[in-house]
């Protein structure tokens, strides 16, 4: 499954959209996105969902703070971007600083901009079976596009296994694929037999941060399988770097090879996951944006 290509139609799709909104209303998305400190993979991170947003149309502003902004400032910026008429997206990368609690930042964020999905109004939403009114976390709402897009809209009678129990991944691709009539186990590091629950699975999702754990025997023959983690590991074969260590490559948890043998379908790393959630991330700043001007969202 392709994420970059089903990726760029999303982001296509979102521009075209972007585009029908300004002529009927005059009015532009808008995402901010803000971060705090400077670790490196949350810079390019945040970089990289200001660049997208401007490629769709948007309005896109980027707060960058200093690692030692306390909560209480932080707290003042979302309120002010809560109250931004312009701005229909906030994003705050985490994890934040150890002087900030994150939750206290996440539930300070208007629902209604949570372009994220982590406020509580939104968890409680999709738990409830009212996802079409929530913004949907990123991460799984792509999982979800990709999915449909190989077994359609109703996974009734399927059999669905989750391998993390997280609250960014797990527990609400968990929720979208109950609402979509799935069966399905969430399995996690206490689950006994893992291998033997996965290999029941005629959709497996892994989302674990453990390099290439679901090998080839946890994949049910014909099983549609979506690989989320993102894991960096040495790659010696690419030779070294300046500083004596080996070079690194990324692989998800899945050991793709072993895996895509048995599988139907299933995601590469990277190139899978990881553009369908910027792509997601769009779509939900544009919804919001829609919802602002009165007008039906897009699905
Ligand atoms: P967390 O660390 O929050 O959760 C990991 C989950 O995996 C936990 O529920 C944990 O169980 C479970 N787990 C850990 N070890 C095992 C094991 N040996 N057997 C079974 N289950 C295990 O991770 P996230 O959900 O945030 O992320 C998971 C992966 O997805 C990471 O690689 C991350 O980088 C990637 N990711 C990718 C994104 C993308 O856009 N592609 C976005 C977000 C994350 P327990 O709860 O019992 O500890």
């Amino acid at each position: 499954m392709d994420g970059k290509g089903r990726s760029k139609s999303i982001l296509e799709e979102v521009t075209e959209k972007t585009k029908a909104l300004k002529a009927e209303t005059g009015m532009q998305p808008g995402l901010a996105v803000v971060i705090v400190g400077s670790d490196p993979a949350s810079q390019v991170y945040v970089g990289s969902k200001a660049k997208r947003a401007e490629e769709c149309g948007f309005k896109s502003v980027k707060h960058e703070l200093p690692a030692e902004t306390s909560e209480a400032d932080l707290l003042k910026i979302v309120d002010d971007l809560n109250k931004d008429d312009t701005i229909h997206g906030i994003l705050v990368q985490l994890p934040l600083p150890k002087q900030i609690d994150d939750g206290k930042v996440i539930q300070a964020i208007d629902p209604d901009k949570d372009v994220d999905g982590f406020h509580l109004v939104n968890v409680g939403r999709i738990a409830t079976g009212a996802a079409d009114e929530a913004f949907v976390p990123c991460t799984p709402a792509g999982c979800m596009v990709m999915i449909r897009d190989m077994l359609g809209e109703d996974l009734s009678g399927l059999n669905a296994v989750i391998v993390g129990r997280s609250n960014i991944v797990g527990k609400p691709m968990a929720q979208l694929l109950l609402a979509a009539n799935a069966t399905v186990t969430i399995a996690h590091s206490r689950t006994k037999n893992l291998a033997a629950v996965c290999a029941n699975a005629d959709i497996l999702v892994a989302a674990v941060g453990r390099p290439e754990m679901v090998t080839g025997d946890y994949v049910k023959e014909g099983a549609v399988v979506v690989d989320v983690g993102i894991n960096r590991v040495d790659a010696p074969e690419k030779g070294m770097k300046e500083d004596g260590s080996p070079k690194t490559r990324l692989v998800g948890d899945v050991a793709y090879d072993e895996a895509a043998k048995k599988a139907k379908a299933i995601t590469p790393v990277p190139g899978g996951v990881g553009p369908m959630t910027i792509g997601m991330l769009m779509a939900n700043t544009l919804r919001s944006a829609y919802r602002a001007a009165g007008k039906e969202a897009p699905k």
